[in-house]
């Protein structure tokens, strides 16, 4: 394996205008013409469903499917081989080759052939191997590897597409799209012609009578599969479906959330050898194609036994992941692995390519969960790529430093808090007011862009006792507080709104002191074992209140305690009981206090001067599903006009560690929300997140210090009476 500096390649797509250029037009235009596709749909979601509970069941059948497929096919007059990997498929169709004289070959395009380096090893063995689809020819020519399993050559404009056309035609070719795709026609024509084998991949691959479907814009991918006199199909197991009815399911989407289209401009089926005219021997004779299908396996038998990552069956490569991804769509696909890119190709590189190659980039899912919304066959890839993690972690370890993070600090409280304590005696030479506005040396780049908030002098914890004086003497509730790290050491005041507002709306707000933080980064990282501990102490923390809710006002704390702890203790009845028990109990704030203010008709619209709009946290909105509760606060605070932005549902950048890791990326995504806020021309935009309000509020702060960052908690304190 090639030890990659992904940072550095990181470092040079964020200094290509031509790339950033591209990526960002694509990006705004795609959820347009998305919609639109979907228009003259009733439910996406039944469609969705449909596909899924189909690739599902395909999966679950697998080697049943691979039998009906390869006897319907062979029935039909073709020869079928099965190929456990990349080395055996090259054996047997070189053999193929052989048998035909093949020397001249076309290829439509095919990511399992891209997988297996296919091209590289036809042309090595002196065979002349030409691909036919626009992108993937330029990119031959180019050197270069997709980026993007649709469009695979959309990182490069047509000043550079003409130029890779006239260094391969040896002429100069005008950048002039028209005359760009008439001279290519002219260019396949020729290898069409002289071309013995045509080899494509396949968009499905029907059992039920061993038809293949083919999906394309250019009708090059069709010619493949007729002109030549040998048709060789390479299709990935996880192609298969049983019937032809269900090929329906998958062109009610694939186009769609592909590129935008209600269909396509080709479908081809190809159900076996069919008769052309050729020339033979000075004589054109008419006689039966040779059709040949090789089914890959590759780790894909593998992972359709694996209880887990079977999902991935349900992918069928429309990209709409990659599309809507904020890390693909700021630096293309190439950092990626060799082929596959975005949060999928993660998953599939782990599974086809190895742990180690996807260790190298699979940090850069930040966990948005954008694409869990628009997948046809609703694949829950960030938690595909968490499982990919754990089991990293139990099979090879934490790196040293992360061993003494997480277990010698963060599982002991009072070492984690008194570390957080000195930390903020010692950020005093770099701190100015509630920032940090530049750190030295190699630390510079955090603060480029955006300054990070300073530890607080005296943590949310110490304030509790004198707040809870002001607990109301007949209280309706008894509600536990879970503050987490944020609120906790860098934003105390806000912890202090938080109960402010319990407290106005009837509760006896408590703080268990012994909580510690939620495990959320523990278990990001893989470290279950660490997560564990740290549940087992906000279990009991929590249960020593005996308290009616559990109130958390950072939505990430919220999930993990609500729903991640529960998946912890899958396996262990004593503490899957109590975290449980725990989880019925776990509001988040806004939710909590929306529903205690609908009940006093305190929801009233009132319409002031100062404009505010929202910007929702990717855990908040996608994780536990709260988007309507904070604008109903919002649009009933007094003083303040609500506004929609922009991309409101856009992650901010912080995406935890993330955010320090990948300072540079992590600034662009940031840049882009601060001039969605900008935009929107609000005053002041709230957050239900406190790592985001981090990151926004570092953003202004050095960019548009005129507007404000204030937790949803911060804004309804203030308008208490
Ligand atoms: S994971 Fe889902 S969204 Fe991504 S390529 Fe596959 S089917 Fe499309």
């Amino acid at each position: 394996m090639v030890q990659r500096n992904i940072k550095s390649e990181i470092d040079s797509k964020l200094h290509d205008p031509i790339l950033r250029s591209n990526l960002e037009r694509f990006s705004e235009q795609y959820p347009i013409a998305r919609a639109k596709a979907y228009a003259n749909v009733d439910s996406i979601e039944d469609l969705r469903d449909d596909l899924r509970d189909m690739k599902r069941y395909s999966v679950a059948h697998i080697e049943k499917l691979a039998d009906e497929f390869q006897a319907s096919l062979e029935k039909r007059g073709a020869k079928v081989f099965r190929a456990k990997d990349g080395d055996e498929l090259k054996e047997q169709l070189m053999a193929i080759c052989r048998e035909n004289n093949v020397h001249n070959i076309v290829k439509s395009k095919s990511m399992a052939t891209e997988e297996i380096r296919l091209n590289d090893y036809l042309e090595e063995k002196g065979l002349h191997v030409k691909e036919t689809d626009l992108g993937e020819w330029m990119l031959s020519v180019a050197g270069q590897h997709p980026s993007h399993m649709v469009m695979p050559a959309i990182h490069l404009n047509r000043k550079q597409c003409a130029k890779f056309f006239s260094d391969e035609l040896k002429e100069d070719i005008p950048s002039d799209i028209p005359f760009m795709v008439q001279t290519a026609r002219k260019v396949m024509r020729k290898e069409f012609l002289k071309a013995d084998m045509g080899i494509s991949g396949a968009n499905f691959g029907i059992a039920e009578n061993g038809a293949i479907g083919l999906v394309t814009n250019e009708g090059n991918a069709r010619i493949v599969t007729t002109l030549p006199p040998v048709h060789v199909i390479i299709i990935g197991y996880e192609k298969l479906i049983p019937k032809v009815s269900d090929a329906s399911k998958i062109m009610r989407l694939l186009p769609r959330n592909g590129t935008g289209q209600r269909m396509v401009s080709y479908l081809t089926l190809v159900d076996g050898p069919t008769p052309i005219i050729h020339e033979k021997n000075g004589k054109l004779i008419e006689e039966n194609k040779k059709v040949y299908a090789i089914l890959l396996d590759n780790g894909r038998l593998k992972a359709a036994h694996d209880p887990v990552m079977k999902e991935v069956y349900q992918c069928v490569r429309c990209a709409s992941c990659l599309n809507v991804c904020p890390i693909w769509s700021t630096v293309g696909g190439n950092v990626y692995g060799h082929i596959y890119s975005g949060g999928i190709g993660a998953i599939l590189t782990g599974l086809l390519n190895g742990m180690d190659e996807f260790a190298q980039f699979s940090d850069l899912c930040i966990g948005c969960r954008r694409c869990t919304t628009v997948c046809p066959g609703k694949i829950n890839i960030p938690d595909l790529i968490q499982e990919l993690r754990n089991r990293r972690v139990a099979q090879k370890g934490l790196s040293t430093p992360e061993k003494i993070i997480f277990r010698r600090i963060m599982t002991n409280r009072k070492i984690f808090h008194s570390l957080l304590r000195a930390a903020s005696l010692g950020q005093k030479p770099v701190k100015s007011g509630k920032f940090i506005r530049n750190l030295p040396l190699f630390f510079a780049k955090m603060t480029e862009g955006r300054s990070l908030p300073a530890i607080a002098d005296k943590p949310f914890r110490d304030r509790a006792e004198e707040l809870f004086k002001k607990n109301p003497t007949n209280p309706k509730m008894r509600v536990a507080f879970f503050s987490g790290c944020n609120l906790d050491f860098v934003f105390p005041e806000t912890g202090e709104s938080v109960v402010k507002v319990l407290q106005d709306i009837g509760a006896e707000v408590v703080y268990p002191q012994k909580q510690n933080c939620c495990g959320k980064p523990v278990v990001g990282a893989g470290d279950l074992d660490t997560a564990r501990k740290l549940a087992k102490q906000n279990i009991k923390a929590m249960e020593e209140t005996n308290a009616d809710y559990i109130v958390a006002a950072c939505p990430t704390c919220a999930e993990t305690l609500k729903q991640t702890y529960k998946e912890l203790f899958a396996s262990d009845p004593v503490w899957l009981k109590r975290a449980e028990a725990m989880s019925k109990k776990v509001v988040e704030f806004t939710v909590f206090v929306e529903k205690a203010y609908a009940k006093e008709n305190r929801l009233k619209d009132v319409q002031g001067m100062k404009k505010i709009t929202y910007h929702d946290s990717c855990h908040m909105k996608r994780s536990l599903g709260i988007y309507k509760e904070p604008r109903e606060l919002l649009n009933s605070a007094a003083g303040y006009k609500f506004v929609e932005m922009h991309g409101a549902d856009q992650c901010c950048g912080m995406a935890g560690s993330f955010g320090m890791k990948y300072a540079d990326l992590s600034k662009q995504l940031l840049n882009r929300k601060i001039d969605n806020i900008k935009q929107s021309g609000a005053d002041t935009v709230a957050v239900a997140c406190p790592a985001c309000m981090m990151q926004i509020g570092g953003g202004l702060d050095k960019n548009a210090p005129e507007i404000k960052v204030k937790h949803i908690a911060d804004i309804l304190a203030e308008n208490l009476k």
